[in-house]
């Protein structure tokens, strides 16, 4: 009888750094992305196919493709090989780790079609980073970050039909990575299971743009220092429901995250935050909070200021912003837009907080203000227009083709 496969240590990244420059990275690399664990993929195509959704009523999350992808790990074995295989549920242990201690932590991104017929994946290495960084900190074992990207891109091309022709529509990706330690000890897990998820989405803003209406208050905290709200971690989302509903009843669709004894803004439901203003010395100035600890690194909210830093029109900023800051500003005018930035809407204007009893205006213009506009134009036409106007040039977005068995190199260097 032939040997059972080995199970593969699978090694830390090729040494990738963090940051943009992992891109560039790639085409001075022979090809990392097909090294042996991506090439052991063991496929197992599901015999059925499930009826695609309508996409003009479907709420997010909901719908999931034909097949996933999960790949374990254990301690001792390493990674073993990756399976795509059809879609279903997964059976632990009941003393698993992720469901005691929340060892586990997700990603959120998406595969866009566009106009040509070719599939991408947005950015994804970004995705990658951020999760090696969540699974630092779950003390979850380390992957390589490119062979998983290749595991990705390969589920997707199995599932391709599932991406929406549509240019509003979308296939959002959910990597899951959880602990499976099958034990009650609270410590580093002893096994793991990396898994994926494909859910056809489609407009966010299928309604119509619409302003979102926030509840600011300082009675609950989304993320501290030294916490863990700059990791895509479960437990952070789950803690933050209690304090949505509350949003709710007092007329808001989401809570604005503040805090400290200044009120910081930080953070708009799930989404990163944005002020549009005129700052204090009369500069005209697009700003978001710094990454301190406490704001998740969206992968939007990067490309959004690499994008206006590019413009160059005006000033970007990563700085602190109070809402006396804000409150004040209204009261001077100096304030054109705010918006929450994202990976399911792109952005989402805001149009009234309701803070300590009073109700801020926040200037939206009926919906999608100006740059907001603007911006989810640029960026919606970087994910699906085949030919847009030198945008997908314009910044180093590394976007993996899924259909071709190729990775395109950086573009417009
Ligand atoms: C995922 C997330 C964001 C947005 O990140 P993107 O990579 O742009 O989708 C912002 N804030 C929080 C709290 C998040 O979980």
């Amino acid at each position: 009888s032939g040997p059972v496969s080995e199970p593969r240590p699978l090694q830390l990244g090729p040494g990738l750094p963090d940051g943009p420059s992992v891109y560039n990275e790639f085409t001075s690399k022979p090809c990392p992305l097909y090294s042996p664990q991506a090439a052991d993929l063991v496929i197992e195509l599901s015999q059925t196919h499930k009826a695609k959704p309508d996409l003009t009523n479907l709420v997010f999350g909901t719908v999931f493709s034909d097949h996933m992808l999960t790949i374990e790990w254990t301690s001792n074995g390493g990674w073993q090989k990756p399976h795509i295989k059809p879609f279903g549920n997964l059976s632990f242990h009941p003393a698993c780790s992720a469901m005691h201690y929340a060892v586990q932590l997700f990603e959120g991104m998406k595969a866009y079609r566009d106009t040509d017929d070719k599939v991408r994946l947005f950015r994804p290495m970004l995705n990658m980073n951020r999760m090696a960084k969540s699974a630092e900190r779950a003390c979850l074992p380390a992957f390589d970050r490119a062979e998983l990207v290749e595991c990705i891109r390969r589920l997707v091309q199995v599932d391709r039909e599932w991406v929406p022709q549509s240019d509003s529509a979308s296939l959002y990706i959910r990597p899951t990575f959880l602990g499976t330690e099958p034990s009650l000890g609270v410590k580093k897990p002893s096994r793991a299971l990396l898994y994926v998820i494909l859910s056809p989405v489609g407009s966010y803003f299928s309604t119509g743009a619409k302003s979102v209406s926030l509840w600011a208050d300082s009675k609950y905290i989304r993320a501290w220092r030294g916490g863990t709200g700059d990791c895509k971690m479960g437990g952070n989302y789950g803690a933050s429901i209690y304090a949505q509903y509350e949003a709710v009843d007092y007329g808001c669709q989401q809570v604005l995250w503040l805090y400290g004894d200044d009120h910081q803004i930080t953070e708009v439901g799930t989404m990163n935050m944005f002020l549009f203003w005129n700052n204090e010395n009369g500069e005209e100035e697009l700003a978001t909070p710094p990454l301190d600890g406490i704001i998740l690194p969206g992968i939007t909210r990067q490309s959004i200021l690499e994008l206006t830093r590019k413009w160059g029109e005006f000033k970007v900023c990563e700085r602190y912003l109070t809402m006396a800051d804000l409150r004040c500003a209204l009261e001077e005018n100096r304030v054109k837009e705010m918006f929450g930035s994202g990976t399911a809407c792109v952005v989402s204007p805001v149009g009234r907080i309701l803070y300590q009893g009073e109700n801020l205006h926040i200037p939206c213009q009926e919906g999608f203000p100006q740059l907001a506009s603007r911006l989810m134009k640029e960026l919606t036409d970087i994910q699906v227009r085949s030919h847009p106007t030198g945008h997908r040039h314009q910044f180093n977005v590394y976007s993996t083709l899924v259909q071709r068995n190729v990775i395109p190199p950086v573009c417009g260097q």
